[in-house]
């Protein structure tokens, strides 16, 4: 495979994420599955992401192969602090996606084209909504990716009808908290179980107007226009819900879960790449090193996750009584309204135990065999990071489509559980200590592992998620026009 089109010149795929972390990293393991099978690529950043990327990374991690690019494009944003390790406003960010990318977008494929490579194919973010409108104009052939689980799509599929239904917007706030959220929505196919609660959170809200809920209806009306869709999952793990979407999208494939192109993996020339927007603290892995197999509690809230006061505290309090082994990533932007304090008695209290890092690679810590627990947010990739190392979850979801991931999880497939959105340091002792040695633990240890095996066989040579991208590459990446 990699040898294809190697006579002639190389197809020139152009990846283009939504500009947040979240979405980053998995289009940019995709960008590095389609190098492997022979693309030139060019990645797009936000000029904003990749000023951070440079701070973060440096240059080398930014040109390390002659056919993987990156350009850029401005996101016409007013530019903020240089030194502020904060991901833009996704209200904003939404914003400007719809205003100001499409012209110098069309004007870097157009510069491209001029170029000895000219671009052969797209491969957009759903959330970059311009994009169609860039493919159809240059007559290129564009795959759309999502990069959420195949269940959340399907609800965001639905807010048209949650809105047509009257059930949203909430008729005023005592909604949020009366129980009301707790309303069944077991008449989507592909979604039992759930309820009100479990959709992405941007239905809770009393404006019949919120941005946020139309952007998702502009992105899901904008799907049926794709002719192709892939996903970050796999059929065994959401095999409902693809279900559904397949009587809705005729050509949409789940091709992952991407690998994690670890330095020690085959392919570790592309692990120097990387699409980390802080600078990662590699030390905690040498600290991993000290600890037993399967002992340590990993917690991270991923990207954009705040908190308040309050429940940091709660956390740390769990985590110290559980009396674990800790690794916790605390961003410097963590907790609402200022900077983390803890206090000296809970650093004394865990200091011969606990590490505390402002980021870490975490797909590498993941990994690493000391690590027994995830305390996850619940973002997407931190599921199928987790699922790809077997490492079962405590749940706290934040916001956007985490509630509907935490769901999935807990209740459909008995991989994690949930913390309350008030959490309670007792609470965290207790899951903590029940997922690491407690019955239902081990069970939920044992279904992890028979899907980190099924994620393993999907994605080789020959199995379903593998040969899902052959079919997108063959049929759509690699038409001539
Ligand atoms: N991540 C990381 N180091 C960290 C925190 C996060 O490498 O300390 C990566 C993580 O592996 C994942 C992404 O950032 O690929 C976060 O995406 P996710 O969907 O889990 O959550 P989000 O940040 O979008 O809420």
């Amino acid at each position: 495979m990699e040898a294809r089109n190697s006579a002639e010149r190389k197809p020139h795929a152009v990846l283009i994420p939504y500009p947040v972390q979240g979405h980053i990293n998995p289009l940019f393991k995709l960008a590095k599955l389609l190098h492997l099978r022979g693309f030139h690529i060019t990645f797009v950043h936000t000029e904003y992401n990749h000023k951070r990327l440079i701070k973060s990374r440096g240059h080398n991690a930014l040109d390390g192969l002659s056919d993987f690019h990156f350009e850029t494009i401005p996101d016409g944003l007013p530019t903020t602090d240089e030194d502020a390790d904060v991901t833009q406003d996704i209200v904003s960010l939404s914003k400007a996606v719809r205003e100001n990318l499409l012209t110098p977008f069309c004007n870097l494929l157009a510069r491209l084209n001029h170029s000895a490579t000219p671009v052969t194919c797209l491969v957009s973010d759903c959330g970059m909504t311009f994009t169609l409108q860039a493919a159809q104009e240059l007559s290129l052939p564009i795959v759309i990716f999502p990069p959420a689980s195949a269940c959340s799509l399907l609800a965001a599929m639905h807010y048209r009808t949650l809105f047509d239904k009257g059930l949203i917007p909430l008729r005023d706030e005592s909604y949020l908290t009366n129980g009301y959220l707790d309303t069944k929505v077991d008449w989507i196919p592909g979604m039992k179980n759930f309820r009100l609660k479990d959709f992405p959170d941007f239905i809770r809200s009393t404006d019949p107007n919120n941005f946020m809920v139309e952007y998702i209806m502009e992105v899901a009306d904008n799907m049926h226009k794709a002719s192709v869709i892939i996903l970050n999952t796999f059929h065994e793990l959401e095999n409902d819900a693809l279900n559904a979407l397949s009587s809705m999208f005729p050509s949409l494939y789940p091709v992952g879960p991407f690998p994690s192109f670890l330095s020690q993996s085959p392919q570790n020339h592309l692990a120097s790449l990387g699409s980390n927007l802080w600078k990662e603290d590699t030390w905690c892995l040498e600290w991993l090193e000290s600890k037993k197999p399967k002992s340590v509690v990993y917690v991270n809230f991923g990207s954009i996750t705040v908190m308040s006061p309050e429940q940091l505290l709660e956390f740390a309090w769990g985590l110290a009584n559980s009396k674990r082994p800790f690794l916790w990533i605390v961003r410097p932007d963590l907790v609402i309204g200022g900077s983390v304090v803890l206090s000296s008695e809970f650093v004394n209290e865990t200091s011969d135990r606990g590490l505390i890092a402002s980021w870490c690679p975490q797909e590498e810590v993941l990994n690493h065999s000391s690590i027994g627990v995830f305390l996850t947010h619940c973002g997407w990739n931190s599921i199928t990071e987790s699922i790809c190392a077997g490492v079962p979850m405590v749940c706290w979801p934040f916001f956007a489509d985490q509630p509907t991931n935490c769901r999935l999880i807990c209740n459909e497939l008995g991989i994690g559980i949930e913390i309350d959105t008030d959490v309670k340091r007792k609470k965290v002792e207790k899951l903590v200590n029940e997922l690491m040695t407690g019955e239902k633990g081990k069970k939920m240890r044992q279904k992890v592992m028979e899907l980190k095996k099924m994620a393993d066989e999907d994605t080789k040579p020959g199995g379903l998620s593998y040969m899902n991208l052959e079919k997108v590459i063959s049929e759509v990446l690699l038409k001539q026009n």
